[in-house]
């Protein structure tokens, strides 16, 4: 008899998916009940409570499904579960882990998983990646590490890992750091282990701010820059060349920017931190900090946005975003609240 109980909820995603008749296309159609009895080996390895939350592809996914599923999860730690997993789309997974992880507040695992592979094409991972995430749902050895992703058998701290292939099975990498675990004969072996900082607090209610994420590329003036202020975002992120630089004729315009709202500089390399004391030309990581810009650090884009967003939803207020940048970007020390 298992002695662990885990909670999976579906929220869509290629695992879900098969084709309708006709030339349409793969679309979200299985049930998490549908996912539970494809894999058998669970029985052995934990009691599952299956639920349905929704059937979206990752792309469709909000704010608002992600604040649902914080919710699910939640009852389900209050009403016995040793640990949750989430099934969902990987177009999205790098950053709803991520969402995830800022707000989970309770010490049961939280784990996340997808499919690269439709569940009737050969070679499906769905089966074996969700018998992975509950193993790690359900191992010691993962308690109090916030939100995990598992994928091809690699545990992956939901605050490092991303995306990096449109169809590999190893799709999911932690750059630079690598994965936490590896799973292998049923059993997670962690190698490392997060510098776990405390949720951010929750949104408030009604605290939906727009949050824009633009990536300079090569001959950008600003000019797209320049339109989002127009736009009055109440936040953006600027994925910037290499190690926090952008154009000469694109600084005056974060000049612009950050007196309307906070600018985060990030990196659109997908590794590696963003630089604090290295170039001095205009545009560069230093000119664009002195101008007022906050460092993503090590966070890339995506991932800054989502701490923005969150910090934006909560009302915190400009000294406390740069505090809780400094340090979840840093990810060396837990920040004082
Ligand atoms: N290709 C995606 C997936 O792997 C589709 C989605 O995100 O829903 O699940």
């Amino acid at each position: 008899m298992p002695e662990s109980l885990v909670a999976i909820a579906s929220l869509g995603g290629t695992i879900t998916m098969t084709a309708a008749d006709g030339p349409r296309g793969l679309t979200p159609s299985l049930t998490a009940r549908d996912l539970t009895a494809s894999v058998p080996e669970l029985a052995h390895v934990a009691d599952i409570r299956a639920e349905t939350l929704f059937s979206k592809p990752g792309a469709s996914l909000g704010f608002g499904d992600l604040l649902q599923a914080l919710d699910w999860s939640r009852r389900a730690v209050a009403d016995g579960a040793d640990g949750v997993v989430l099934v969902q789309g990987t177009d999205t997974l790098e950053e709803t882990g991520y969402f995830l992880d800022l707000h989970w507040d309770r010490p049961e695992p939280l784990v996340v998983t997808g499919a690269m592979r439709p569940p009737r094409q050969p070679g499906a991972d769905g089966p074996a990646n969700l018998l992975a995430a509950v193993l790690t749902a359900t191992a010691a050895r993962s308690r109090g590490l916030g939100v995990l992703t598992v994928l091809n058998d690699e545990v992956h701290a939901a605050a490092r890992v991303r995306k990096y292939d449109t169809t590999a099975l190893d799709a999911f990498a932690s750059r630079p750091f690598g994965p936490l675990a590896r799973i292998h004969e049923r059993s997670v072996r962690y190698a490392a282990l997060p510098l776990r900082q405390p949720p951010v607090p929750p949104p408030r209610d009604g605290g939906h701010p727009r949050v824009a994420l633009l990536e300079t590329f090569f001959g950008d003036d600003g000019e797209l820059l320049r339109l989002a202020l127009g736009a009055h975002f109440d936040g953006i992120v600027i994925s910037a060349f290499g190690a926090g630089h952008v154009s000469a004729a694109m600084a005056s315009v974060v000049s612009e920017a950050v007196e309307k709202a906070p600018v985060v500089l990030a990196s659109r390399t997908g590794s590696g931190s963003v630089l604090s004391d290295t170039y001095g030309f205009t545009g560069s990581e230093q000119d664009l900090l002195r101008r007022g810009a906050v460092s993503a650090g090590w966070l890339d884009a995506r991932k800054a946005r989502l701490l923005l967003w969150s910090l934006l939803a909560a009302g915190e207020p400009e000294d406390r975003i740069r505090a809780e940048f400094a340090a979840r970007a840093d990810g060396t020390s837990p920040t004082a609240r």
